[in-house]
């Protein structure tokens, strides 16, 4: 087994609260630290999580651990990730990586020169339906897939029902928090890599301003799949699912995109239906594993930081087409100088 991690939470967030924390014991991991910009809120979340030491300097956190787990609001993981490479700490990032595509290559570039590894939080491709999904097309069960189809659309909770409706500099709107995680899935599944998308968005009046709340598109792979994308915060009774048609054969899954290892695949073919055999683990406790053993030396994070820059690609697109009313190019090789939207 990997050696455990020492880590340190940059950011008092409900994602670390609700599942990371958990997951990081789940490895033998210790929660050393945890940073908040505002002291009460640290020393709170620190004693009511167990955490030993609380603190509002990143400085100091980065002295005490071996990794961070970065999950503050989405325009601060660009200069947090690049303090914490500087520091020569692994890091694991929560998506959207940063607001632009040029910063989140920038932060992948800082990791890799410091020599750290850099994971991003899509905890869609640890799922079990996903990763029997990926290994059913990669055994050509289905054929040539030819369309995919992702239906995620859900109720955002009410206690979430903040920065992410209002505030656009922070990242705001169901395409940064969404949509990113539909691409992650579908290129994880597929195999394939998005090349244009087209998007059209809404605001239900959820949102507040000019921020999204619901979304839809297709998006265009390098294989000349077609992926449709249906995400929102505003609907409590749509199941989700993710889908792929292929020329011999269709994989159903249901409830699968979700933060629980739970839903199904079907798979339809000439011969029936069967539903495929599905492995239950968590999925943020699978994703710190594969983190952990990374840092160990020992293969690569689940997502890495490049997955990171392709799924921001792929959403900041989509928010592009959305605005212009064009198919968008997908370009995860824009520099940090590149103009971005
Ligand atoms: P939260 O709103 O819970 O936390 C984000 C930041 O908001 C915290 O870092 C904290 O700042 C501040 N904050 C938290 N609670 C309060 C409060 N009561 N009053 C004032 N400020 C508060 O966000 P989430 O946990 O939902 O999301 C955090 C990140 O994780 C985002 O990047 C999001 O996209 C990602 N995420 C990923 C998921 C996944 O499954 N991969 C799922 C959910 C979120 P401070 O640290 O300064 O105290």
């Amino acid at each position: 087994m990997s050696r455990p991690l020492r880590w340190g939470l940059i950011g008092a967030s409900t994602i670390a609260r609700e599942w990371m924390i958990d997951a990081i014991r789940s490895t033998g991991g210790t929660v050393a630290s945890v940073m908040s910009s505002d002291r009460d809120r640290a020393t709170t979340y620190g004693k009511a999580n167990g955490i030993p030491h609380a603190t509002t300097s990143l400085d100091a956190l980065l002295e005490e651990v071996d990794a961070v787990y970065i999950s503050t609001t989405n325009e601060l993981h660009h200069d947090q990730v690049l303090r914490s490479a500087r520091a020569g700490r692994h890091i694991l990032c929560e998506k959207p990586l940063a607001l632009t595509v040029g910063e989140a290559r920038e932060m992948v570039d800082a990791c890799r020169a410091a020599g750290v590894v850099l994971g991003t939080n899509h905890h869609l491709r640890n799922a079990g339906t996903h990763r029997a999904m990926r290994e059913a097309i990669a055994a050509g069960r289905i054929g040539r897939p030819l369309f995919a189809r992702v239906f995620h659309a859900v109720y955002l909770p009410a206690h979430l029902q903040g920065w992410r409706l209002t505030s656009p500099n922070a990242g705001a709107g169901v395409v940064l928090d969404i949509t990113v995680h539909d691409a992650d899935t579908l290129r994880f599944v597929l195999a394939d890599d998005p090349v244009e998308v087209t998007a059209l968005t809404q605001s239900a009046g959820m949102s507040q301003g000019n921020v999204e709340d619901g979304a839809m598109g297709a998006i265009r792979f390098k294989s000349g799949l077609l992926a449709q994308f249906h995400d929102a915060f505003t609907t409590a009774y749509a199941k989700t699912g993710f889908e792929v048609h292929g020329t011999d054969g269709s994989l159903i899954g249901t409830n699968c995109m979700t933060q629980k290892p739970v839903g199904d695949v079907l798979l339809r073919t000439a011969a029936g239906e069967e539903l495929l055999s599905i492995d239950r683990t968590n999925l943020y406790e699978r994703g710190v594993a594969r983190f952990t053993a990374a840092v160990n030396g020992e293969g690569e994070p689940a997502a890495t930081g490049e997955d990171g820059i392709w799924s921001l690609a792929v959403a900041a697109a989509a928010l592009e087409s959305a605005k212009t009313s064009r198919v968008t190019e997908i370009d995860p090789f824009q520099s940090i100088s590149s103009k971005v939207s």
